[in-house]
């Protein structure tokens, strides 16, 4: 959907998916690509789309040396770097928001959420949100989003909608997204 929103909108080139080190979006063939956890991925990198790795924060081994509660998530570095190296190619990020799940429960800080909705909205690139783990009240919130003040432009849920009942998801898009599939390219 992504990849549609950009050609839609006449950004042709915008075709790298951006993703954290140590995330899981799941073990189809797509989302394997924007995965960086080796258990899951590894047999099958040669099938795999050639993604962008940004290094993801780390709160618990903070290279910085900083405490989460009070740090100004100087790790969001990478990030930046990385979006100035590949400013024309980024067509979006996608994160786990909040905590990595198979990285450990690795909880990072809602601020870095808010800078990374500003740094795509710079570079004109979708930020979506896998909420399949966090959604639905598990971080206090109705979605970890909420505590960072900040919407992404798509939002991927699932697990807690029907409580493992009946294997179901939704992707949910903002306006924006969704009108651009009747522009006429
Ligand atoms: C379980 C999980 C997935 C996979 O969801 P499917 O609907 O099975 O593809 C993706 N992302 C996260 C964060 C998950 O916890």
């Amino acid at each position: 959907m992504s990849f549609q929103y950009q050609y839609q909108t006449g950004h042709e080139k915008k075709t790298k998916f951006t993703c954290l080190t140590e995330g899981y979006h799941g073990e189809t063939i797509g989302v394997l690509s924007v995965g960086s956890v080796d258990l899951y991925a590894k047999i099958y990198k040669p099938m795999l789309m050639d993604t962008i790795h940004m290094q993801a924060p780390d709160c618990y081994r903070c290279p910085c040396e900083k405490c989460r509660d009070s740090c100004n998530v100087e790790c969001f570095e990478h990030a930046e770097k990385a979006f100035a190296e590949y400013a024309d190619e980024i067509r979006v990020i996608i994160v786990e928001p909040l905590l990595q799940g198979s990285a450990g429960m690795r909880i990072y800080p809602a601020i870095y959420l808010k800078k990374l909705c500003l740094l795509c909205d710079m570079y004109n690139a979708i930020l979506i949100a896998d909420e399949i783990a966090t959604g639905f009240g598990r971080t206090g919130k109705m979605f970890a989003f909420d505590h960072a003040g900040v919407s992404p432009d798509i939002m991927c849920i699932s697990k807690r909608m029907t409580g493992g009942y009946i294997p179901m998801a939704i992707t949910i898009t903002t306006d924006k997204i969704y009108e651009a599939f009747y522009a006429d390219y």
